[in-house]
């Protein structure tokens, strides 16, 4: 029996399961990883600044401008459109239960029709203003002139993403758990889990199958039920031949 088959059957022989989603499943969308763009060049001393420093509280709240100028360019895709990884996921909410933990900031799963999903960080669909607290959404943001300043008090606005040094929103991560305590299947995507708080939740999966869909290997590779190294939209289209069949 292929992979395909296999995991065809262990979706249908599931109740409730978790989706646990990283930056592969969004790349057939066309929104690349972050942490593999290039930095941003210091006029200055002549050094390269790394995604990850941009990224981070500090340097938002010491360079607006320069976080603003890779935010922009690096992380915003308002053009995006969900791909069938995420419509896969979304259709299944009919049948089982399904709750969607996310790393990403694409808000592609929502898009895609998901009722539930935790976005461990945040989305760039939802920006507020710093001082009067008002919502702006991702068209703003990038209609803006180096910072997008708000409307109605004139105070900055920060995007609802989690930067590096802030803390992840502790309900999230609790609800994260849950979800994943309850699950008697949890599908891994587009992830190798190396992201803090990621690497941890897997250990308190109790449910019955164990699923790593990641186009390279992990290394938790090893305590799955099922390891599919492929392409993630390719998976889906296969398994939804598979239904077809039937
Ligand atoms: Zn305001």
């Amino acid at each position: 029996m292929d992979q395909y088959k296999i995991l065809k059957q262990m979706l249908d022989h599931s109740h409730r399961i978790v989706f646990f989603t990283g930056a592969g499943i969004s790349v057939p969308s066309g929104i690349p990883d972050f942490r593999s763009a290039d930095g941003l060049y210091n006029q200055k001393d002549k050094s390269n600044i790394s995604p990850e420093e941009i990224i981070s509280h500090s340097f938002y709240m010491a360079h607006k401008r320069e976080f603003y100028t890779f935010y922009k360019d690096k992380m915003v895709y308002p053009n995006a459109k969900p791909n069938l990884a995420h419509e896969f996921i979304a259709k299944l909410q009919d049948t089982k239960e399904v709750t969607v933990v996310t790393q990403n900031i694409d808000g592609l799963h929502q898009e895609a029709g998901s009722k539930k999903v935790i976005e461990l960080h945040g989305s760039v669909k939802r920006n507020y203003c710093e001082r009067c607290g008002a919502f702006y959404d991702d068209k703003y943001v990038m209609a803006s002139k180096l910072i997008p300043t708000c409307d109605k008090c004139g105070g900055d606005i920060k995007p609802d993403v989690v930067l590096y040094e802030e803390q992840l929103n502790e309900e999230d991560i609790n609800n994260a758990i849950t979800a994943i305590m309850k699950a008697d299947t949890l599908v891994v995507i587009g992830t190798s889990l190396v992201v803090y708080p990621a690497a941890g939740f897997i250990r308190y999966f109790k449910g019955n199958a164990l699923i790593v869909i990641n186009k390279s290997k992990t290394s938790y590779d090893n305590m799955c039920d099922l390891v599919i190294n492929e392409d993630v939209v390719k998976v889906f289209e296969k398994v939804n031949e598979e239904n077809k069949e039937n």
